[in-house]
């Protein structure tokens, strides 16, 4: 080799020239990889009798890293953290909705461009205090079901692969964005009841099988739920 490389000088550095470009394009490439690639998301938030211990100390102030690890400001954070990334959907199957900070997310990435839609309970939309309708009459669809059976999930998909490639289908003209698939699912209703007080559970997660399992069976319900919608106008004040 070294042989070669001192009869050969101009090959020689040719080669080595040739080389340091594969390399550091090499280089290049595996740390574009692992900025693109964002880090698995597995949040499991606890509600309990101690979530509202710490509430005195939130009260009047910005978000602050709560030492409570059940505390429920700091849970709803997480929650509204997660609406925060959205860029393309959200998809939401929730009984009751009346948390305001969860709904002024939403309102922001509606303000994206993310399209959202809601499916509920015919009973809970109707009740005082819903958000459900405030996100209707923003111009969210919002379906249910026909039946007397109770839509009882408490869960929304972020960026749900499928959702997202559909809606890619329906607008090829929007520009691609860097996404990541989240669901968030648990016992936990989006109340004030549920968040402080309730012994509930909530999980964020971007687990590949959960999200699209979670997106699969919302997209059955909007199907099923079809005609449903126009109802919601009925009672939505
Ligand atoms: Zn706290
Ligand atoms: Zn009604």
């Amino acid at each position: 080799m070294y042989v070669w490389f001192n009869s050969q000088p101009k090959w020689t550095a040719i080669t080595i020239a040739a080389a340091t470009v594969v390399v550091s394009r090499l280089i290049y490439a595996t740390i574009k990889y692992v900025r693109s690639r964002k880090s698995e998301v597995l949040n499991i938030l606890i509600f309990n009798e101690l979530s509202g211990s710490c509430a005195a100390k939130h009260s009047g102030r910005a978000p602050f890293k709560c030492r409570n690890k059940y505390c429920t400001k700091s849970h709803i954070q997480s929650i509204v953290h997660q609406i925060d990334q959205a860029q393309h959907s959200i998809d939401i199957a929730i009984y009751t909705f009346t948390i305001i900070e969860l709904l002024e997310a939403c309102k922001r990435a509606l303000r994206r461009g993310v399209t959202i839609r809601a499916i509920s309970d015919h009973e809970m939309i109707c009740s005082s205090g819903s958000k459900v309708s405030s996100l209707n009459r923003l111009g969210v669809e919002v379906r249910m079901p026909r039946t007397t059976a109770m839509m009882h999930h408490k869960f929304m998909v972020i960026d749900g692969r499928a959702r997202v490639n559909d809606l890619r289908l329906k607008d090829r003209k929007a520009k691609p964005r860097a996404c990541q698939s989240v669901v968030v699912y648990g016992s936990t209703n989006w109340t004030l009841q549920g968040f402080n007080g309730n012994c509930e559970n909530c999980v964020i997660t971007s687990d590949k099988q959960m999200t699209e399992q979670f997106q699969t069976e919302f997209d059955r319900m909007w199907k099923s739920f079809e005609y449903s919608s126009c109802k919601v106008k009925t009672c939505i004040k």
